[in-house]
């Protein structure tokens, strides 16, 4: 079952919605040289990706001022203390398999102290998930876990590559989906979201964003705003469309449909968690991200 198509059948880090992988680790190395998170990985991945524009803005070559609203780099804070806090949770729990969807340029297998014995799962596009293993082999890194890599597309029989990378769906797993959602086509989130519970032992976890339906208008505002920064960084000379990469329109909510296949969640919003940490930019929120929901828990309730 193949469901929806953006910008072609596979991608690259350098490529239509593979390019927000490096987006994303951008405003990661922004965000550590800030001291705001620590991911040293960030930066040497996006200067191999090679987009001319993101590289000088993650190495600092250019000011991020005008090209980075600053409620993309206080999310890239709250979004790393909550992805690392959920893993390290769940190790703590006892769970000793996870499985990153959506890995993108993501360098949490070979940064976060993770117990021996633990095997993290990436699943990404196979040129995703390829780019970043030989560029961090050149780059003498080692992962802290016993790191496989499944790559696939999500919409697809991705099961069948984590399978054959080794994945046991007799152990409870600590699952995250970051940052993938509004990119697959709204069916394609209910399938993921049906196939990882069914792959999930009792005890397992995840965590992703559950982003509510739109209000009247809000659409139009949030397509204008990715429109606005499309034209930004086309000016700066990185050309992206980024309205065109995310799917709009209704769907379920992934919080209450997660809740209504079993999984027990606690969830917080953009809103709370920067109230929380004293940050101010949501003042200029015109896309609606502060009731974004990060969520996360347990599948049937029990600790593993
Ligand atoms: N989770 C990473 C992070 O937070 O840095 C990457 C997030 S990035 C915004 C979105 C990622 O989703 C990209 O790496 C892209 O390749 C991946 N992705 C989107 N749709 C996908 C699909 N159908 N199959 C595989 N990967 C997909």
């Amino acid at each position: 079952m193949t469901f929806g198509e953006y910008g072609g059948d596979s991608w690259d880090a350098a490529s239509g919605v593979g390019a927000t992988a490096t987006m994303s680790a951008a405003v990661r190395a922004i965000a550590t040289r800030a001291d705001l998170i620590d991911d040293p990985f960030a930066e040497p991945l996006v200067r191999a990706v090679g987009i001319d524009h993101l590289t000088r803005l993650a190495t600092g070559e250019v000011s991020h001022d005008d090209s980075v609203d600053r409620i993309w780099i206080d999310m890239a804070e709250v979004r790393a203390d909550f992805y690392d806090g959920f893993f390290l949770d769940s190790t703590s729990a006892g769970i000793t398999q996870a499985v990153i969807l959506a890995a993108g340029l993501d360098s949490r297998a070979y940064r976060l102290p993770w117990p021996p014995g633990t095997v993290v799962y990436e699943v990404d596009q196979p040129q995703v998930i390829g780019f970043k293993t030989r560029t961090l082999v050149e780059l003498g890194a080692t992962p802290t876990a016993d790191r496989r890599t499944a790559g696939a597309d999500l919409r697809d029989d991705w099961p069948a590559a984590l399978r054959i990378a080794g994945f046991d769906p007799a152990r409870p797993t600590a699952w995250s989906a970051e940052g993938l959602l509004s990119y697959l086509p709204p069916e394609a989130q209910d399938h993921l979201l049906d196939t990882v519970t069914a792959l999930s032992a009792p005890g397992s976890r995840v965590a992703t964003e559950s982003r509510p339906n739109p209000r009247p208008g809000d659409e139009a505002e949030t397509r204008q705003g990715l429109r606005r920064i499309s034209d930004r960084w086309r000016t700066q000379g990185f050309d992206t469309d980024m309205e065109k990469l995310r799917h709009f329109g209704e769907r379920n909510e992934a919080g209450p449909y997660l809740r209504r296949l079993g999984w027990e969640l606690d969830g917080a919003t953009i809103r709370d968690l920067f109230t929380a940490r004293g940050l101010q930019s949501l003042q200029d929120d015109t896309m609606r991200l502060g009731d974004l929901r990060y969520v996360s828990g347990v599948l049937g309730g029990s600790v593993a």
